[in-house]
């Protein structure tokens, strides 16, 4: 009997797809992620979602951060590429940040906005441009949804298939404007709302749910262990990752929220619920995908 809930079958060959590396292959072969995020109080948050990217096994990840916290975020890992853009006085991103960020997209495949980018006066516009503008995926989490939120439905044009979301329950509550306390409602106005957004929705919590407004597909893997700060940026990198190494976004969020839930359950393993923190789902993806190998 497998350990873990076994990876649905039609995801199984586009995940040994990114196992099987050809020999001589270069890091430009597997796609380049930026993560947009971080305030001054939360300087964490986009450092674990670019690690994720790494341990997602992208072939770059750039971090752009507000200036004042880039030092203490860079110090996570010699890997990472951190820039540091214009804040404004709360230590959010300012208004003269928004031309940098866009340059910065232009040469990612994904952008991942939002991990610890709290909730400044600029950050409406941001997601606004980032939205009508980026012409390949964009994921949405944390901060980023809670912008999103604060704009009109139908100013939200995007190119078809590009946009995914990762709420969890109350961000999901925010998007759509309205409380909803029982799970299958909330599944059911998610989906609807993926669907008139025409975006890939990952409404997480037990048993993730992954929707692109048809398609519905619940995650097996996880465990308690995950109900812990940072454990959602984590997951936002890997999958911006997957999708950068040319998975699509539906596939991607399925795999991610997989081996997401893998490492969690490797980690509560190892550690108890209590013990583990999201850096151990972190340290625990290379064992995720040895589960896949
Ligand atoms: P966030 O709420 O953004 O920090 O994300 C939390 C992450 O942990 C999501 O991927 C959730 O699906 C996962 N998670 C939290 N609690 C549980 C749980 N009880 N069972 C399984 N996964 C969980
Ligand atoms: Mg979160």
């Amino acid at each position: 009997d497998a350990p873990f809930p076994p990876l649905p079958q039609d995801l199984l060959a586009a995940a040994h797809r990114l196992l099987a590396r050809a020999p001589d292959c270069h890091k430009y072969d597997f796609g380049r992620v930026l993560v947009i995020g971080g305030s001054r109080s939360m300087a964490g948050a986009p450092a674990l979602a670019g690690m994720a990217v790494l341990r997602g096994a992208a072939g770059v990840v750039e971090i752009a951060v507000p200036q004042a916290i880039a030092p203490v975020v860079a110090g996570f890992d010699p890997a990472l590429i951190v820039h540091g853009l214009p804040e404004d006085g709360g230590g959010h991103f300012g208004a003269e940040a928004l031309d940098g960020l866009l340059a910065l997209a232009q040469k990612a495949d994904v952008v991942v906005c939002g991990p610890g980018m709290g909730r400044g006066p600029a950050l409406a516009d941001l997601v606004e441009r980032l939205w009508q503008s980026f012409p390949r995926l964009l994921l949405l989490d944390a901060d980023g949804l809670n912008a999103l939120a604060g704009l009109p439905r139908e100013r939200l044009r995007a190119p078809a298939g590009s946009r995914m979301l990762t709420p969890h329950a109350g961000e999901m509550q925010r998007l759509l404007g309205s409380v909803c306390s029982e799970r299958a409602a909330l599944e059911a106005e998610a989906t609807a709302y993926a669907a008139e957004l025409d975006a890939v929705l990952v409404l997480k919590g037990h048993r993730t749910l992954v929707t692109d407004g048809v398609r519905n597909q619940h995650n097996a893997s996880g465990g308690p262990g995950l109900a812990t700060a940072g454990t959602g940026d984590v997951l936002s990198g890997l999958i911006g990752a997957l999708a950068a190494q040319g998975l699509t976004p539906f596939e991607a969020a399925r795999l991610g929220a997989w081996l997401h839930g893998v490492a969690g359950e490797l980690a509560c393993e190892a550690l108890t619920a209590p013990g583990m923190t999201a850096g151990d789902v972190l340290d625990a993806l290379p064992m995720a995908w040895k589960a896949l190998a």
